[in-house]
């Protein structure tokens, strides 16, 4: 019998959520690293029955364990509904959003040799939801940016820098315009940055001249680190440099929990065909892993995606090829099973 050694919180979500999240645990459970699954439902089905799609005791799960890995949740389009993935990350305080973006061979996109981490600030800035019209005919947004938030999210891009042996650390702005907020998160960056001189480099890049940059030479960068609504648009921007949503992992972490999700939502059009890929979330268990220090497992997990990608015969049909979710999620694993038994 395995010993277990981590207990997750699991969070299959909705539409592809529980055939992804089905394919991530069988390839996680490969690794021989020892999980207790305590699976808890969170999304649609939910908000029928307790009226909101993150019930209390999805909460609780987490906080008990400290380690979800989650998959997409729909958020229904309606006035004064809030998303539950904003909600999850603002009341677990998950206030670094961790999105590696990295060329896989055997995936067609522009480029071969992109590595990027984008690190992005979880908690303010327009995402903060401070809204109201003025008159009948105009609508304000409060941009909030604290000097607190933004030293935060920089130490937490250099030490992943130095943990994982980064280079160079870019802050992304525009303070050139938004001299006082976005001026704070350069300062605070700045600041932060003087810590780690002569161990990480620094620079800082105006936003739109970095979207430019990131489409016309992805490998001059490294780690970015940017505010909340400039890393949601830069994250997607440099998922599809490396093969799209599909592919595009993600994680939500905070001092006393961390959220492990796949960049994409729940795909409802594809829901129970066996069709979704569910690499994006194997990754993010990937980034799980390391997180929890098995970083042996974390590796295997990559290149084990990356190897049955890489042969081409077991390949998921966004990415061109014909293999259902099941059966990739089974060729990753057996892959895994023989790089565990190699040593
Ligand atoms: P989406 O990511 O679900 O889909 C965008 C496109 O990518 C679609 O064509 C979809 O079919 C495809 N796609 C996405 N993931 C795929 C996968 N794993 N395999 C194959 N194809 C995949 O985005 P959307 O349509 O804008 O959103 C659908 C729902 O998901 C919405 O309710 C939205 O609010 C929610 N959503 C949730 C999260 C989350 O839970 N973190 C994130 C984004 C969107």
């Amino acid at each position: 019998m395995r010993l277990v050694t981590q207990r997750v919180t699991l969070i299959p979500g909705d539409g592809i959520g529980p055939e992804i999240a089905a394919a991530a645990v069988e390839v996680l459970d490969a690794t021989g690293v020892g999980f207790e699954w305590l699976t808890v439902d969170a999304g649609a089905a939910q908000l029928e029955r307790y009226g909101t799609p993150l019930p209390e005791h999805v909460l609780e799960s987490i906080r008990d364990t400290g380690i979800a890995l989650k998959g997409p949740i729909t958020t229904p389009i309606a006035e004064g509904f809030r998303s539950a993935n904003v909600t999850l990350r603002q009341k677990l305080d998950l206030y670094a959003n961790l999105r590696p973006a990295r060329s896989i061979v055997g995936i067609e996109s522009r480029y071969s040799d992109v590595d990027l981490v984008i690190v992005r600030e979880n908690t303010e800035d327009l995402y903060a939801g401070v809204e109201h019209m003025v008159g009948p005919d105009a609508a304000e947004s409060i941009k909030i940016i604290t000097r607190y938030a933004s030293e935060r999210i920089a130490r937490f891009a250099f030490e992943y820098a130095v943990a994982n042996g980064r280079r160079k650390v870019t802050a992304v702005h525009k303070a050139n315009i938004m001299k006082l907020t976005d001026g704070l998160f350069l300062e605070s960056c700045r600041h932060v940055a003087q810590e780690y001189a002569g161990r990480v480099e620094f620079e800082d890049r105006i936003v739109d001249n970095m979207c430019m940059q990131l489409v016309q030479k992805p490998e001059l960068y490294d780690v970015l680190v940017l505010p909340n609504l400039y890393g949601d648009i830069v994250s997607d921007l440099a998922a599809g440099l490396v093969g799209g949503l599909g592919v595009a992992p993600g994680a939500n972490i905070g001092i006393n929990a961390a959220v492990f999700e796949p960049v994409h939502g729940s795909a409802p059009k594809y829901a129970g065909q066996d069709v979704a890929n569910p690499t994006a979330l194997i990754l993010s268990g990937a980034l799980m892993l390391r997180h929890l220090g098995e970083t042996a497992a974390g590796e295997r997990v990559e290149a084990a995606v990356r190897e049955v990608i890489g042969a081409g015969r077991t390949v998921p049909r966004d990415l061109g090829g014909s293999a259902g979710t099941r059966a990739f999620g089974q060729a990753v694993a057996e892959r895994i099973g023989a790089l565990v038994a190699a040593g």
